[in-house]
């Protein structure tokens, strides 16, 4: 039964790192939750300690199919977010972000819901303008490795903008930069958890390239925040905004940073560039700070301590 004045808010990809972070503040926030998640680089784990909450349900369904449920609100935030997972099934992933965002929004144009997007820094592609802001159309491979992701996350931004446009959708496309915080999966190959778990095993670190690429990365409760202000913000406010940390380190810079906190004595070993890897990436979020008056909070490394503590416990 619906409860008056709560709001049902659906978290889709809500068992992966981000949406299990925002699935638990959105229940310390009052709201009914429904997750759903098909499990494809999410796992129950992440959200087992809040399957006991009344206000909480998980549903497993993959979002390339339509779902018929009734909510206020959507975080639409299935997709895999690491270059291994997203380019294991490349086509499954353009699915997933464009048969997805149409489901999604069909759904929302049923219900009248406000509608939030997980987009992603990737739209900008290996970009010639640092730092990136909204208004740079970047420069993504359309037919490279990584292409199966950026193009699928371009591609949902247009559906948002012409639901918006074509039937008055109330939406909001945020650019996710790197985040990073408990509960990324250890073998997921995004940097922040490759190096923790390898310097926690004593295991050599992976350096790509010669670890001079940049990257900025945010602190998962940070991005958190920004995301409920962003869909709390006035209906107007339809983004594409940036959300991340402007702090920019090398790669190189941020391995060094984790043996120093775990106090490991790996070694850096140096593999070769993955395809297509930008070379730079840092936000401009002037845009976020002006209209969500939001700005990172957490230090990388006092948000790295806090990984470090979940992966030494385990993970
Ligand atoms: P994640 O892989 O941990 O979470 C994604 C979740 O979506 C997983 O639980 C997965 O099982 C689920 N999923 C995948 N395909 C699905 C489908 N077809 N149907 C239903 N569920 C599906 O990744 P994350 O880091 O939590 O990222 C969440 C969102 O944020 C993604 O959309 C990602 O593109 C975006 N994003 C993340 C970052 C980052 O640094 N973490 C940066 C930019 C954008
Ligand atoms: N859809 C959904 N849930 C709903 C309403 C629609 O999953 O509650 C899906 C449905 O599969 C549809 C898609 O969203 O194909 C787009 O819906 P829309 O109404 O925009 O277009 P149409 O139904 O005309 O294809
Ligand atoms: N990277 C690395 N070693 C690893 C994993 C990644 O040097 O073990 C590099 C990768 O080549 C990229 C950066 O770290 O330049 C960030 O990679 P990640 O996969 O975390 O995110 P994305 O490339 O999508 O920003």
């Amino acid at each position: 039964m619906r409860v008056a004045n709560r709001k049902r808010v659906l978290v889709t990809g809500g068992a992966g790192f981000l949406g299990s972070h925002l699935c638990e503040r959105l229940l310390k926030d009052g709201c009914d939750v429904l997750c759903v998640d098909n499990f494809y680089s999410g796992t129950k784990d992440n959200i087992a300690h809040l399957l006991d909450n009344p206000r909480f349900e998980l549903m497993r369904h993959d979002v390339t199919f339509p779902l018929y449920v009734e909510v206020d609100e959507i975080y639409n935030l299935a997709c895999p977010a690491s270059p291994i997972h997203y380019q294991w099934d490349p086509v499954q992933t353009t699915k997933t972000s464009v048969h997805g965002a149409i489901n999604m929004l069909g759904l929302a144009k049923r219900v009248k819901a406000k509608i939030l997007q997980a987009s992603t820094s990737e739209v900008y592609g290996d970009p010639e303008v640092h730092p990136q802001r909204e208004d740079y159309w970047g420069r993504v491979n359309p037919i490279g490795f990584r292409a199966c992701y950026d193009e699928g996350k371009r591609c949902a931004e247009t559906l948002f903008f012409d639901y918006h446009r074509q039937h008055k959708l109330r939406i909001k496309v945020a650019r996710l930069f790197n985040t990073y915080g408990p509960r990324m999966h250890p073998n997921d190959g995004r940097v922040v958890s490759n190096f923790i778990v390898q310097a926690l095993r004593g295991e050599p670190i992976t350096v790509y390239g010669d670890g001079s690429q940049t990257r900025s990365f945010c602190y998962v409760d940070d991005l958190i925040e920004a995301l409920i202000r962003l869909m709390d913000s006035p209906d107007d406010f339809t983004g594409p905004v940036n959300l991340g940390n402007p702090g920019e380190f090398t790669i190189r810079e941020l391995a060094e940073k984790v043996i120093a906190l775990t106090g490991s004595r790996s070694q850096l070993v140096f593999h070769p560039l993955p395809p297509d890897d930008p070379v730079r990436r840092q936000p401009d979020i002037g845009l976020a700070r002006k209209v969500l008056g939001w700005q990172p909070e957490v230090s990388l490394a006092e948000g790295l301590e806090k990984t470090i503590e979940y992966f030494a416990k385990g993970g």
